[in-house]
């Protein structure tokens, strides 16, 4: 039995409902197998330069384990501060770009408030949403899986979003907006603009000098990608001051621990070899798409660290599986909104990269 009431047991033997809007919420979990080759989670493909392991050594042995980290971060936020070139006080950082989103919705979302999303996109903006107890609201992308501005502006004037969600590069799809489409959705929007910058490294300009203490723009951006630190959990937020003071408030007490923040600081130290890192990735998405152009799939163009494709003959689960038995896992991306038949690749080393095209040419043969 559910229900609204707090007490009188849960399903399952519970000893009480969980809230009834969780029913609504399915977890987002990319299953993991047993391959060489794993190309479905978008992570960086090289571990961080060996001198940033010895580096974060020498830090963690001068820490003070008995003490609390320091609660606001301040030698990273401004280690971060000045890689942007904007205020220390313009940077939040959390457990991952996930726990700087649920912040933002914590702060901005809730009870009483809506957030939109433009699907296909990342399902954790609706996820999250969901979880803060915001209601979603959702638009449609255009057939060329492009921000449709005319489809911004239904949603924006129903619903006046107090949290509007561009992913760009957006994920699974790999498009990132042009400024222009950027700049027409601040000028419109009802509420804050969270641009969502994880693979915003790959991409071609960046929103971040659209952030401004009096504008409503804040840009999301990770170590999980490009700083090869997805086992980390660092993620931080470029935003108005003012916003970024609402979100200390609602992160938990010391959220950020002194090893994290010590790595996050080292990783910036590292910045010539990530990107070279970088371009190495941009290089190999390149050589990908040529390749995939001559098979029998569909492409889209891709900013980001991975390529969406979708086989035109063949049912995406069969090409799934023939892939996993020559060891090599992508993303099935088919159940999502609007990707019907799709599959998400991430951009391996040369080598990993090489074992894909050649697993996927024999499937589909
Ligand atoms: N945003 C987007 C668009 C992503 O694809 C991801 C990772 N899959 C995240 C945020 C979360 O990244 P993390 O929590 O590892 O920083």
């Amino acid at each position: 039995m559910s229900g609204g009431g707090a007490t009188g047991g849960g399903a399952g033997g519970l000893p009480v409902a969980p809230r009834d809007d969780l029913a609504l919420v399915e977890g987002y979990h990319s299953p993991q197998v047993d391959v060489e080759v794993r190309l479905n989670t978008n992570e960086a493909p090289l571990p961080p330069p060996a001198g940033f392991v010895e580096a974060l050594a020498d830090e963690v042995k001068r820490i003070a384990f008995n003490r609390y980290p320091d609660r606001s971060a301040r030698d990273l936020r401004a280690a971060l501060a000045e890689l942007h070139g904007v205020k220390a006080e313009q940077i939040f950082a959390a457990n991952g770009s996930n726990e700087v989103i649920q912040c933002l919705l914590l702060a901005f979302g809730g009870p009483g408030r809506s957030a939109a999303v433009f699907e296909p996109t990342y399902l954790l903006h609706t996820h999250i949403a969901k979880i803060t107890g915001t209601q979603v609201h959702t638009g449609r992308r255009a057939d060329d899986l492009s921000l449709d501005l005319a489809e911004f502006d239904r949603v924006n004037s129903a619903h006046r979003p107090a949290v509007t969600f561009i992913c760009s590069p957006n994920n699974p799809t790999g498009r990132s907006e042009s400024r222009e489409v950027i700049e027409a959705v601040v000028g419109r929007a009802a509420g804050l603009v969270v641009v969502d910058e994880a693979y915003g490294q790959f991409a071609r300009w960046s929103a971040l000098p659209l952030v401004s203490d009096d504008g409503r723009v804040v840009v999301v951006r990770t170590f999980s990608k490009t700083w090869s630190m997805a086992a980390n959990r660092l993620g931080y937020v470029v935003a108005p001051a003012g916003v970024v003071s609402v979100l200390e408030e609602v992160a938990l007490p010391y959220h950020l621990d002194s090893v994290k923040q010590a790595a996050g600081r080292v990783a910036l130290r590292f910045r010539a070899e990530m990107e070279a890192r970088i371009a190495g990735v941009v290089e190999e998405r390149g050589r990908i798409a040529a390749r995939l152009s001559e098979l029998d799939v569909q492409t889209w163009p891709s900013d980001a660290n991975f390529i969406l494709f979708r086989p035109l003959h063949q049912g995406p689960k069969e090409v799934w599986s023939g892939l996993v038995e020559r060891s090599v896992l992508v993303r099935d991306c088919s159940g999502w909104p609007g990707l019907e038949g799709c599959l998400r690749v991430t951009v391996g080393t040369p080598e990993e990269n090489g074992r894909f095209l050649s697993a996927l040419t024999e499937v589909l043969a």
